[in-house]
Order: structure tokens, then sequence, then C-alpha cells
């Protein structure tokens, strides 16, 4: 047993989530009420719609309900990121404000932690509410990711998870811009466990995850944890090599000791085109690892924050 009266963190990243925000404010609190201290931790990543507007309410109204507003969107792992950084309870959960991610689940997930795991995360069950799409191409890039990076990552790890306050912090020395939350949670170790769930429809308004921007999270997450695919030219280069060595001394032998001429315009062209192709491939691979390194090295802020409950706290005060 321990922190019987400890704080929890509940993050919530919300992108143009206005319909879904009060009802998920309410069913949280609904769930919450048997612990001693929470808040509600929402992180609103530039959102276009009223989810400002409809954060500054709820926070007035309830005093558990904080709020922090990027300048413009970051993206769902920046939020998060910003909500490890800005939370102040012992144990973090985050999930999503869609509801689909169920907060009933949140009791079964604190008292896993009471008994003592640090890294509570949850593994959704494969159901049919997710589109035929999403469970392959999730399915596909887990595999990948295990397969390059060695990480040991479940399919279907969703961002719905407890830390213990000595992983929070452990992530906040976490200096890296592009960081990929899933492979760092898995990479830290502590002791963690898993529990399954049913992720429930999304409640209101469409997902937010364009195809864009998952492919982009998947680059993030395989060339955050791995240089192999860079190993990979170095593979094909030797191969190739000795393909030409091989075929070289095939054509001399013809040349010199048989009547054939060495006929083979076809040939040239599709080996020139395809050897071609194959360079231009690992010069983009390259091209995307020194991008990522000249983006730690201008080592600018992750996120941007402009508005917060906090300041609309202090603002009240000093004009009273
Ligand atoms: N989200 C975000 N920034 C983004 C995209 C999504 O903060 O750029 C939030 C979104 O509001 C939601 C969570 O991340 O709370 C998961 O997004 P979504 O439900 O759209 O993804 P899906 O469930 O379709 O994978
Ligand atoms: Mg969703």
């Amino acid at each position: 047993m321990r922190f019987e009266s400890g704080m929890i963190s509940l993050i919530v990243p919300a992108f143009n989530e206005e319909e879904n925000l009060p009802v998920l404010v309410h069913r949280l609190m609904a769930v919450m009420q048997q612990y001693k201290s929470y808040e509600i931790l929402i992180i609103d990543d530039g959102s276009s719609d009223q989810t400002r507007h409809v954060l500054r309410q709820l926070s007035k109204a309830y005093p558990v309900v904080r709020f922090l507003s990027f300048s413009r969107n970051f993206g769902h792992q920046m939020a998060l990121r910003a909500g490890y950084d800005n939370a102040r309870g012992e144990a973090v959960i985050c999930l999503d404000a869609d509801l689909q991610h169920p907060p009933e689940l949140i009791p079964a997930l604190i008292e896993k932690w009471r008994q003592g795991y640090e890294v509570v995360y949850t593994v959704r069950q494969v159901d049919k509410k997710l589109s035929w799409f999403k469970r392959t191409t999730s399915a596909y890039f887990y595999k990948l990711l295990r397969n390059v990076s060695g990480l040991e990552i479940e399919d279907g790890a969703a961002d719905f998870r407890l830390l213990d306050r000595k992983v929070v912090d452990t992530l906040k020395q976490f200096k890296e811009n592009d960081l990929f939350l899933r492979g760092a949670i898995s990479w830290v170790g502590f002791r963690q466990c898993r529990i399954l769930y049913e992720p429930a429809a999304r409640y209101a308004g469409r997902s937010k995850y364009s195809f864009r921007k998952m492919l982009k999270l998947a680059a993030m997450g395989i060339t955050s944890f791995s240089t192999k695919p860079l190993y990979l030219s170095v593979l094909l280069g030797f191969g190739m090599s000795l393909f030409a060595l091989l075929f070289g001394a095939e054509a001399t032998y013809e040349y010199f000791f048989t009547n054939a001429t060495v006929s083979g315009w076809t040939t040239l062209v599709v080996l020139s085109v395809l050897i071609g192709g194959v360079q231009f491939i690992m010069i983009g691979i390259i091209g995307v690892y020194l991008g990522k390194t000249f983006v730690e090295v201008k080592s600018r802020p992750a996120y941007i924050v402009s508005d917060t409950s906090e300041i609309e706290e202090s603002e009240t005060k000093w004009q009273v």
C-alpha cells in the first residue's frame, strides 16, 4: 500500500473537442469522487473551435479542472508531454478527450499502482468498433517498430496509462524534441503491468488523427528509437557489389572464351534505374536522420503555452 492520500492527476489532450469536454469532465468527476485529492489537467492543443472557452468555464466552475492552451497545434504527443511537465500528482493518468478510453477503468489502474506497479499501461482488445484500416495499420506499425527498435511494445498499446511520479520525473529529463512516448515508457523500465480494455466509440466529433499524422507518428517512433534503417544501405551496398562482381566475371568469361556477344541493353537500363532508385531511398533515409539531428540541435521549445487556468486565477486575485 502506498500514498493512500497521494494526489492523482488526470491529463487529457484535447484538439477541437468542445462537445466532448463537459461530458468528459462530469464522467471523470463521478469516478474520482471516491479519491481524496485529484486534478484534471486538460491540454488544449491549439484548438480552433470553442475548446478554450469551454475550458475556461469548466475551470471556473470546478476547482479540480486546470488547463493549458498551446499557441498552435503541436500534436498529441506534445500535449501529453505538457501534461506530464505540469501535473502535480503522485500518479499521473492520461486519457483521450473523446471518451474512447473509459473513465470507469481508472480505479483499476489506481488499484494496480497501489499494489506497487510504477507503470500501468492499457492494451486495447481487438474489437469491431475500430475500423479495419486502423486495426491493420496499427498491427503492422507495432510489428515493424518491435523488429527495428527491439522495444517490447504490444499491439494496440494505447496512450491511456498511469505513471508513478518517479517515471514522470524520469520522462521530464528527456530533452529530445521529438519524443515518442510509448517507446520512451517502454525504454525506461520500472515495474510495469498491463490492463486490457475495450475502447468505446468516439463520443462526438471526428478523429483528429489524420492518415498523415499517423504516418508522421510511425516515422517518428522508428527514427527515435533505432538507427537500423541507416545500416540498410551498407547491407544493400554489399549485396549489389557482390552481384556486380559475379555478373562481371560471367561477362568477361563470355567475352574471351565463347562466341556469344554480350548483349543486354534492357538489363543495363533496368539495373541503372534500380540502383538509382535504391540510392535515392538511402539518401532519403540519411536525410531523415540528418533532419532530426538538425531539429534537435536547434533545441527550440517543444511546445509553447499561450494561456493557462493559473494565469486566469492570478489575474482575478490581482484585480481584487
Ligand atoms: N489530439 C491532440 N492533438 C492532435 C490530435 C489529437 O491533442 O493534433 C487529441 C484528441 O483531442 C484526443 C486524442 O488526442 O483527445 C486522441 O485523438 P483522436 O481521438 O482523434 O485519435 P484516435 O482515437 O482516432 O486515434
Ligand atoms: Mg479517439
